[in-house]
């Protein structure tokens, strides 16, 4: 593992493996969003630590949670609205539209990758998606405009007016099973990258992280941004520790 923490060489060396790749696979996670303003879920007083979690199974089962689950989740919305994509996010949008990255896998649940450009299809979210609703029941997509309208003016949030479903933000919430046709895929891209470039992730949280490590075992270079240290540093081939925005600046080639 090499280890690089000067921003102006990390530049440098990720342009190097940039230009030596034919398959770049960008795997991404809470610190590509906090240059975006959006802040990062697991630092000290955010809003997901001073609420413990509320586990899927009592959002289904009790009406009450659900209430208390929606008023945080447009509170959280109010306090990321007008995050915009960063110049990290515009150049992975430029790889996949050039052919040079055939999707991008993100733990992150705020859809700023599709913000930048990308298709749902182009990005592989393992952790869902808190910009829209899905009916638990018959899975039809829901928009959050009119949830929060009703909710604003009943205090309780709206069935699904095409089956009664219970209605939930589409993120993969604690005690929710990973949906597996991501997980499924990102393995698939993994296996044929040459290059995996994980971007603000400190590659903790499973089984997202072991993506990485099946790409590396699949005989690609495994390349790690993160400003602080990360679970896979030791297995990675080059480590730029720096912050991310000095590795992609805006006239990024
Ligand atoms: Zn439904």
């Amino acid at each position: 593992m090499i280890l690089i923490t000067d921003g102006d060489e990390a530049r440098m060396r990720l342009h190097e493996e940039i230009a030596a790749a034919r398959s770049i696979l960008p795997f991404t996670g809470a610190g590509i969003s906090t240059d975006a303003g959006i802040p990062d879920f697991r630092s000290p007083g955010s809003l997901w630590t001073v609420n413990k979690p509320i586990p899927f199974a009592a959002f289904v089962a009790e009406p009450a949670v659900r209430i208390e689950g929606w008023r945080r989740k447009f509170a959280m919305d109010d306090s990321f609205a007008g995050a915009q994509p960063t110049s990290a996010h515009h150049v992975m949008t430029n790889w996949v539209r050039e052919g040079r990255a055939r999707a991008v896998i993100t733990q992150n649940i705020d859809g700023l990758h599709q913000a930048a450009g990308l298709s749902e299809e182009d990005v592989i979210e393992l952790h869902g998606n808190t910009t829209y609703a899905r009916c638990l029941q018959c899975r039809k997509r829901h928009e959050l405009g009119p949830i929060r309208a009703y909710f604003q003016q009943h205090s309780t949030p709206p069935d699904c007016m095409e089956c009664g479903g219970v209605l939930k933000s589409a993120t993969i919430s604690f005690g929710q099973a990973m949906p597996q046709s991501a997980l499924t895929r990102a393995g698939e891209l993994a296996k044929r990258c040459d290059l995996c470039l994980v971007v603000g992730s400190s590659l903790v949280v499973y089984p997202a992280a072991a993506i990485p490590l099946v790409a590396r075992d699949a005989g690609a270079r495994l390349v790690i941004i993160n400003r602080e240290k990360t679970a896979l540093d030791e297995e990675a081939d080059l480590v730029l520790r720096t912050e991310i925005a000095a590795c992609f600046p805006p006239h990024f080639p």
